[in-house]
């Protein structure tokens, strides 16, 4: 490979390698085909990338939230099957659309149905709601959807489930229900899937045909068996650095005040490129293989950390998400210091930010 070419204010690693890797190590648990959710840009990763990463796992498919997002991987040339998981407003427009990127469809409405049937039928998978009440039909309604499915059978059928890191049992009461309404098709769907990252890392093998990774395969663990290798991280240069006095203060509000000799380096990214602004005085930074503290508010382009002690310089190169040498700031870790959901803090790496993949 020719050396990377690293944009010189900030910018989102994507370490490809360990993406497929983490496919792996989900494959090998589930002993499934994997279903890898690539939606929402691949949780903010650049979803054609990764698909073209995943193609070396030979995944039955993808799954994506979107038309549009699932036009782009048509556009890139990916041919599998792109399951669109959310549901959808019934119209012939919308339908029009769904086929001209070659989307499997998730239905779960007689409605929605009754129209992919009369507009020239195709693959489609039933969307079960077995708990979550977000999409699909509920699992002991499925009968009221007979007559549909006997004239226009779907290829598959599946369920979301709502908690399953929390292993409070929620996810064995949901597999029951999905199981429960699957024997009451009137054809049994040749593609049953139901598991997400949590629960591919609690089963092995998976009971179903398809497994659905998303998060895991982006280096978030769900406090299950398996753990996944880092996948992004997110640096940032050091622009500017200030030597203050104590009883000098940092950025916006003086929410910090420095109490001895202090010095403060300024790093090229903000809020603005989704390093979020409650991180101000909570997030840390890893500069010159040492942790440091963010001081002040972060600001839309530049969050300010405290390199007191430090032989830190304009010019280096900041962490803060991924891995530095020894030292490593997991996507958990900023959302626990955030106090948002880690899927938060991936899909807010903003577009002024290059992603560049090794
Ligand atoms: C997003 C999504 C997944 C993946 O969930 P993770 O928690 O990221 O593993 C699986 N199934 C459906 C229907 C989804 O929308």
């Amino acid at each position: 490979m020719p050396p990377v070419e690293f944009p010189d204010r900030a910018w989102v690693e994507v370490d490809l390698g360990a993406l497929v890797r983490n496919a792996q190590a989900c494959g090998r648990r589930s002993r499934a085909p994997l279903l890898p959710m690539i939606k929402a840009d691949a949780y903010g990763l650049g979803a054609v990338p990764v698909a073209r990463a995943l193609e070396s796992v030979d995944p039955w498919g993808y799954g994506v939230a979107t038309i549009a997002e699932a036009d782009e991987l048509r556009r890139a040339g990916i041919s599998r099957p792109i399951l669109l998981v959310a549901p959808m407003e019934p119209n012939a427009r919308v339908i029009k659309a769904m086929r001209a990127a070659r989307v499997t469809p998730a239905l779960g409405d007689a409605t929605s149905i009754r129209l992919w049937m009369m507009t020239g039928a195709g693959d489609w998978h039933l969307s079960i709601d077995t708990g979550m009440h977000r999409a699909g039909v509920r699992w002991d309604a499925v009968d009221s959807l007979a007559d549909e499915l006997r004239s226009c059978p779907p290829s598959g059928a599946f369920t979301h489930l709502h908690s399953a890191e929390l292993d409070d049992g929620s996810m064995q009461v949901q597999l029951d229900r999905f199981e429960s309404a699957v024997a009451r098709l009137p054809v049994r769907p040749a593609l049953l899937h139901a598991e997400n990252s949590a629960a591919i890392e609690r089963t092995s093998p998976s009971a179903f045909g398809l497994a659905r990774p998303g998060v895991f395969l982006y280096g978030v663990p769900n406090g299950g068996a398996l753990v996944p290798e880092s996948v992004a991280s997110m640096r940032a240069a050091v622009v500017d650095i200030h030597d203050l006095n104590p009883g000098d203060t940092v950025g916006y509000d003086a929410t910090w005040t420095a109490t001895r000799p202090s010095r403060i380096a300024t790093l090229a990214a903000g809020y603005a490129d989704g390093y979020r602004r409650v991180l101000g005085n909570k997030g840390t930074a890893l500069v010159r293989g040492a942790r440091v503290p963010v001081v002040g508010t972060v600001t839309m382009d530049m969050t300010m950390v405290d390199v007191t002690g430090l032989a830190c310089e304009r010019g280096d190169i900041a962490t803060l998400i991924g891995p530095d040498g020894d030292e490593v700031i997991t996507v958990s870790d900023v959302a626990a210091a955030a106090g948002l959901s880690p899927y938060e803090i991936l899909t807010s790496l903003r577009a002024r930010l290059p992603r560049v993949y090794l």
